[in-house]
């Protein structure tokens, strides 16, 4: 039977846009709805914003740091307002961009809520459209928890919407986007406390990472509360806690994970599976259960990354539209950096990870000051960790933290996901002096 589209897609963000551009290359006919703006998560309130504060909280740094190397340099202020208004000029640049894009690729665009009919059949803003395909990528929100005036914290959808830097700001939750947001706060001048129910910050990182990351946090005056769960939040954003009362906050960020946005999507009329969160799973093509449906991003269990529900995307499209019939993503080995203060990357198994799964582990690990710091009074650690295996070290784990991390992740990635040795890296001839060559020649 003939449909209105050869591909729907619900939710226009980093998957959403990526499987349909791709679909629209191999002349496909496509729609896209989005119920509110185009880019999604990454653009508008994830990564990107995200990335320009981190630059921005780097600058500062940079200036206070600069003294060290001789400079008689003085910060006589810093406006938020004009930060802020600049970083929302950029991403309305992007975001037009991408209505533009979508025009030129004749994908049609539909700003609305969209919701599963039947199984080829979608509705935005009461009319209703077919399609052989549909691809479901409505991405994940913040959660906040059912408890006493949580209403009185904000989440970091909030955080980009702030006009003023706050003075002392409560940061509840420490995964990465607690730990990225109190390391731009304090780094840019407000006053921190990490609130974190566990023992350990950056749950599931190597605990190299996370004893350094404490260390450097704590030198840098950032309060940390661990095992520390939150109770009660009061109009004057005071914070009742199982180790007492916390006081004296402007702000308060709840950053406490996120949940897919699947609730009224339409799943069951159409008998799509879910879980008990709302991800929906889907085998290692993107397939739901139900043949023509296929779902991406963060609204599956999936980690939860821009170019990972990118390259999940455009692989759907490889294989529905060209022919590339065993096309999809493999989910091992994703590298992923934290912009922390200074960055974290990681990539592959942990320690403790790879001594529950193998026999034969070797750690190569090495901490020092970088030269960058030598001669400020405020120091960061760099600490690097190679995870080996077996009789030939096949590096199967790489965890970083220090200046640079971020950018020198990516090419140690390439090689730790075509299977290099810790032979191969010691055969590498090191490029110095930088932190990076500290990976070449670990002992
Ligand atoms: C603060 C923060 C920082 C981050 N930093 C990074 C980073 O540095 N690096 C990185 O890789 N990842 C980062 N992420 C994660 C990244 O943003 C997500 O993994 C990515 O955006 C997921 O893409 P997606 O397409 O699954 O969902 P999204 O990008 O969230 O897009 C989903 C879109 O669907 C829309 N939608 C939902 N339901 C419907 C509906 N029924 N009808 C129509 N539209 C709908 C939503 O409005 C949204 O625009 C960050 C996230 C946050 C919150």
């Amino acid at each position: 039977m003939n449909k209105d589209y050869d591909m729907i897609v619900i939710g226009a963000g980093s998957g959403g846009l990526s499987v349909i551009e791709r679909a629209a290359e191999y002349g496909k006919k496509c729609l896209v709805i989005e119920v509110k703006t185009i880019g999604g998560t990454c653009v508008n309130t994830g990564c990107v914003p995200k990335k320009i504060m981190w630059f921005a909280a780097n600058t500062g740094t940079i200036i206070k740091n600069s003294k060290g190397f001789g400079f008689d340099v003085e910060q006589k202020g810093f406006s938020w307002k004009k930060l802020k208004t600049k970083r929302d000029n950029y991403i309305k640049s992007i975001t037009n961009w991408y209505k533009e894009h979508l025009e030129k690729l004749g994908i049609d665009y539909i700003q609305g809520f969209g919701k599963l009919v039947n199984k080829n059949t979608v509705s935005v803003n009461d009319k209703q459209y077919t399609a052989h395909h549909i691809v479901l990528s409505p991405g994940g929100e913040p959660s906040v928890p059912h408890i006493k005036g949580a209403k009185y914290g904000i989440t970091s959808d909030g955080f980009f919407t702030l006009e003023e830097l706050p003075k002392k700001v409560a940061v509840i939750g420490s995964g990465y986007i607690g730990i990225e947001l109190a390391g731009m706060l304090n780094s840019l001048g407000s006053k921190v406390a990490i609130f974190s129910r566990a023992n350990k910050l950056l749950r599931g990182f190597d605990y190299m990472i996370q004893d350094a990351l404490n260390k450097d946090y704590l030198n840098h005056g950032i309060t940390i509360h661990h095992n520390t769960q939150i109770k009660k939040i009061s109009k004057d954003k005071t914070i009742l806690t199982n180790k007492g009362e916390f006081s004296g906050f402007d702000t308060i960020i709840w950053a406490v994970g996120r949940n897919p946005i699947t609730k009224y999507l339409g799943l069951d009329n159409v008998g799509v599976k879910y879980d008990q969160k709302g991800f929906i799973p889907t085998d290692k093509f993107q397939a739901t259960n139900i043949d023509n449906i296929f779902a991406l991003g963060d609204a599956t269990p999936q980690t939860p990354l821009t170019p990972v529900a990118i390259a999940a995307g455009r692989r759907l499209s490889d294989r529905l539209y060209n022919n590339m019939v065993n096309r999809h993503l493999d989910y091992n080995n994703i590298a992923t950096v934290v912009f922390s203060h200074p960055p974290i990357g990681t990539i592959g198994l942990t320690e403790t990870q790879a001594n529950k799964k193998f026999n034969k582990v070797k750690i190569y690990k090495s901490e020092f000051t970088p030269m960058a710091d030598a001669l400020l009074n405020h120091k960061t650690t760099t600490v690097l960790k190679l995870v080996c295996m077996g009789d030939d070290e096949k590096i199967i784990g790489c965890h970083l933290m220090g200046h640079g991390i971020d950018e020198m992740l990516q090419g140690f990635a390439v090689a730790i996901k075509m299977g290099a040795t810790k032979a191969q890296f010691d055969d590498t001839i090191a490029i110095h002096p930088t932190s990076a060559e500290e990976l070449v020649t670990m002992r």
